[in-house]
């Protein structure tokens, strides 16, 4: 078994186990494509417990698989890796050896029930992925990551599945991709994956959306494959077959590792502005606290509303495009926000 990982990392394998012969054919499939073409398969998923909306729908076939994923990892010599939702699940996992799980965006909204499964898995050699919670929420989502790594398990990453926002949209759950990007700031070396069958819900923008989560500096992709994927029994409009998987892998392009002189230069210019502009930044709440020991003196209002619509007038007088227009009004509010806080006698400004 490949335990020494290359990036990118690949995970592929169906939305749900639903007979031994779809999980074998499947597996089967995707095993002989790897060879055929010199790719790469580093965990094979599927899942056995599915938290399904609807009590009707399949909800997957729990132990029964257990047998099946078990052989599939020792005859393919594939990594499996399952979806657990309690510990009782993590303990069926131990005893048929598989070698990772993962906690679903359901699970990842309960930081108790995740706590559970964190407890579980402790110090045993499993490798984690933590999907997103479904509610678009980094501090839940590093939460969730920072429970597993105090739980010592062998290896942590992230999946990155987008977030329902009930909006009319062409995707599935919408990216934020500005979350797994600030996650990747928080863990610098956690392997964050993305899983574009849960972010797309449809196959046609699977291979575009994985394109920009690469783009983006993703570590891998977690990809819902099935052998004859209108006829499975959950996510049958997401799942690629392993051809139409394979050929994605080859098209897709990741960016290289080797420094280009002119971005070095570039960064260098912009670690010079960062850096003024953080003192900047200080240096006017200094003098918004100067101002706000002054307005206390003389009684006057801490928000005044003219004076504000002055400093907004000040930012956008340079020439700027639409983005960067959007960008001032988030950001003047935020600073408007802060100031005011600052202002207010206790001075109790705290990140929630
Ligand atoms: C899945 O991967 O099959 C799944 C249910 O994912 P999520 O928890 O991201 O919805
Ligand atoms: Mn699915």
């Amino acid at each position: 078994m490949n335990n020494q990982e290359q990036k990118p990392i690949w995970i592929a394998g169906p939305c749900a186990v639903e007979s031994e012969t779809q999980v074998w054919t499947t597996a089967r499939q995707l095993h002989e494509i790897v060879q055929r073409d010199n790719l790469r398969l580093d965990y094979f998923r599927a899942g056995i417990w599915k938290p399904r909306s609807h009590p009707d729908s399949f909800n997957g076939l729990g132990e029964q698989a257990l047998p099946w994923l078990a052989e599939i990892q020792s005859k393919l010599e594939f990594q499996v890796c399952v979806e657990v939702l309690t510990p009782e699940h993590v303990s069926l996992c131990e005893k048929y050896g598989i070698y990772a799980v993962w906690v679903g965006a359901r699970t990842g909204v309960n930081p108790v029930e995740v706590q559970k499964i964190a407890d579980a898995v402790s110090h045993k050699p499993f490798t984690v992925l933590v999907k997103n919670p479904l509610v678009a929420d980094l501090k839940l989502w590093i939460g969730n990551i920072e429970r597993f790594l105090q739980a010592d398990v062998k290896k942590v990453m992230a999946v990155h599945r987008g977030f329902p926002d009930n909006k009319e949209n062409v995707l599935r759950n919408a990216p934020c991709w500005e979350i797994p990007i600030a996650l990747k700031v928080h863990y610098p070396n956690l392997p964050i994956l993305c899983d574009p069958s849960h972010l797309c819900g449809q196959t046609s923008y699977i291979p575009q959306i994985a394109q920009i989560a690469l783009t983006y500096g993703f570590d891998g992709l977690m990809t819902e494959c099935h052998y004859a994927p209108k006829e499975a029994l959950s996510d049958a409009s997401q799942q690629l077959t392993p051809e139409q998987w394979a050929e994605m892998i080859h098209q897709l392009k990741y960016p290289t590792n080797a420094p280009d002189r002119k971005l070095v230069r570039q960064r260098a210019l912009l670690e010079n502005v960062d850096n003024q502009l953080s003192q900047l930044l200080w240096q006017r709440m200094s003098i918004v606290d100067e101002i706000a020991r002054i307005k206390r003196e003389k009684q006057l209002p801490v928000v005044q509303p003219q004076q504000w619509q002055k400093v907004v007038e000040r930012y956008h007088k340079t020439e700027h495009d639409e983005l960067y227009a959007r960008f001032l009004d988030q950001f003047l509010s935020l600073l408007h926000q802060y100031s005011v806080l600052r202002q207010q006698d206790d001075n109790s400004f705290q990140e929630s």
